[in-house]
């Protein structure tokens, strides 16, 4: 039989003005959705960067919410005071705006929370908490533990020389079984003190759990008499706080990593000692990287700058390549549809169980980031770019945001080269900051500071170099339609002993010093210090004569 305190001493563990639990229940009433509609939340702790397994979560948890015409919500999960940093929570919200995942409850960008179950940081519910420990107590589900921390360390310690499972259980559970005058000596003493759950399960026992990711799984029953709440503080541990607060929000899918996975008995343990129904659990793996080219490993928070959410802003990934790219790593079948559905916006697409990533954590890539950010760029306007673009380089890039803005017309002819209405819109631009390397050479004070051109650059027509600028010098018209200017391109190198076109040249190298792309390179590299470039001829025409001309005549 379990050891009930009496009332009067309950009374003294707690505030006696608790609203009951009826009236929690009143404050907090079921959801009103349609049938099937998922409740999903994020319940960060503030401790430090949001980790971009964070924004993965997330963006997993409101896709579920809002295809289904749910709900998403974002928890700030500060229990723990040691560790907790306000300012974090900031961090936190600006990455999910950042990243365009909507939430439609919680704390926002401008500092006030919305939503009707709030307040939605855990340590602003510290009386709903306490209504519940209280409970718990008086059924006789949890007790007063008096241990110093110093004790349980040594009883784990204790534990592992004897070889025994470690932890606070069953005979080791040293204020499990404690009369009420045993407690009343220790209170009255002002002995600090944890609650702890009494938990009734056994270890051998094993339940069945459906995990909705990991699916179906046999797990130990959870017999360790957990602490679930700290007086000293007012606040429940992570455990019972998880429990009361998805309980009251309605949560339906708890969506959160696997390292929860071992927690679920607790869990379920919990839910079944306070009379709830616990929602469905998926745990997701986390992203990994390689190390050293082969070995996958979890991204760590403290040792990998990619973990950190911030990141990705300030190498100028545009926010929807990072979602796109990390809908592609969440659920196996994005990336056939995507295929199929080069247009649509990715809201079209529905995730499934079924193929979100399962037991091995999805790999992060860079390089593939990068293409999936090009070709999102790619299909951009040359004014969406300059403006996005823009507003990125004034904040991590002054130099660049500088020359963009001097004479934005300018800069935006120089970004539409073969973009809007093209064929094959340039690839090039994943990044913002590589407006920098792909067409900072328009801009003369990034193209002086370039690194001066070698001649190893100008490839086979090296030595015509001269011949071949004077020669343009003396046809050049601005006016010229592209054949034009291509015709006199290839007449140059006629005369100067260069083939028409690759072609011509394989047939007869004998023949020639080169072909008409050995002549176009000269140009190509005066004018850009690059041997790979867009279109010449609308470089040109952007860049206009004068600067044409000054760029050429160097060589001279
Ligand atoms: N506060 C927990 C964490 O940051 C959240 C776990 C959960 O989503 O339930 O890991």
């Amino acid at each position: 039989m379990n050891q009930i305190l009496p009332e009067s001493l309950i009374a003294k563990l707690f505030p006696n003005d608790l609203p009951s639990a009826e009236e929690w229940k009143e404050k907090y009433p079921q959801r009103k959705l349609p049938e099937g509609a998922m409740v999903t939340r994020l319940g960060p702790s503030p401790t430090g960067l949001m980790h971009l397994g964070g924004v993965y979560a997330s963006l997993i948890s409101e896709r579920f919410a809002h295809q289904t015409n749910g709900v998403f919500f974002l928890r700030i999960e500060d229990t723990d005071e040691a560790r907790s940093q306000p300012e974090t929570t900031e961090v936190i919200v600006k990455s999910l705006d950042f990243f365009n995942i909507p939430v439609d409850e919680g704390m926002t960008v401008s500092g006030e929370e919305k939503g009707n179950y709030g307040p939605y940081t855990q340590s602003a519910r510290a009386k709903l908490y306490q209504t519940f420990a209280k409970q718990l107590i008086e059924q006789g589900k949890a007790y007063p533990c008096f241990c110093t921390p110093e004790e349980t360390n040594t009883l784990g310690e204790q534990q592992m020389k004897e070889g025994i499972r470690p932890g606070y259980y069953g005979k080791w559970a040293k204020w499990r079984d404690a009369s009420p005058e045993e407690v009343e000596a220790e209170l009255s003493k002002g002995t600090p003190y944890v609650i702890r759950l009494r938990s009734n399960g056994d270890f051998e026992h094993k339940i069945k759990v459906h995990d909705l990711l990991k699916g179906d799984l046999e797990l130990s029953e959870n017999d360790i008499d957990k602490k679930i709440f700290v007086p000293a503080t007012g606040l429940p541990r992570y455990h019972l706080a998880h429990v009361i607060d998805d309980h009251f929000m309605g949560t339906t899918h708890v969506l959160r990593g696997d390292e929860w996975l071992s927690s679920v008995p607790l869990h379920l343990e919990l839910f079944e000692a306070l009379g709830w129904k616990p929602p469905e659990y998926g745990h997701l793996a986390p992203i990994q990287k390689t190390e050293d080219g082969s070995k996958k490993r979890k991204l760590s928070k403290r040792k990998d700058p990619e973990a950190n959410a911030m990141l990705y802003q300030e190498e100028g990934f545009p926010s929807e390549s990072v979602v796109e790219y990390l809908l592609n790593l969440a659920n196996s079948d994005f990336e056939d549809w995507r295929k199929a559905n080069p247009e649509k916006d990715n809201r079209e697409f529905s995730l499934t169980f079924e193929r979100l990533a399962r037991s091995n954590g999805p790999l992060l890539d860079f390089v593939k980031l990068n293409d999936v950010s090009k070709e999102i760029v790619s299909k951009m306007s040359a004014a969406e770019i300059y403006d996005r673009g823009l507003s990125w380089a004034k904040q991590y890039h002054p130099k660049l945001a500088e020359e963009m803005e001097k004479d934005p017309d300018y800069t935006k002819n120089a970004l539409n080269i073969e973009r809007e209405g093209a064929p094959r819109p340039r690839k090039d631009i994943g990044t913002w900051s590589d407006l920098y390397a792909e067409t900072g050479y328009f801009f003369d004070p990034i193209f002086q500071n370039q690194e001066p051109v070698s001649d190893e650059l100008f490839g086979a027509a090296k030595d015509d170099a001269g011949a071949i600028v004077n020669a343009f010098f003396e046809t050049f018209n601005e006016n010229d339609t592209k054949d034009e200017w291509f015709e006199k391109i290839k007449e140059i190198g006629r005369k100067l002993g260069y083939a028409d076109g690759a072609k011509a040249y394989k047939l007869e190298p004998e023949k020639y010093k080169g072909q008409v792309g050995d002549v176009a390179k000269i140009f190509r590299v005066l004018l850009t210090g690059k041997t790979n470039t867009p279109d010449l001829y609308s470089i040109m025409k952007v860049m206009g004569k004068e600067r044409v001309m000054e760029r050429l005549k160097r060589v001279l």
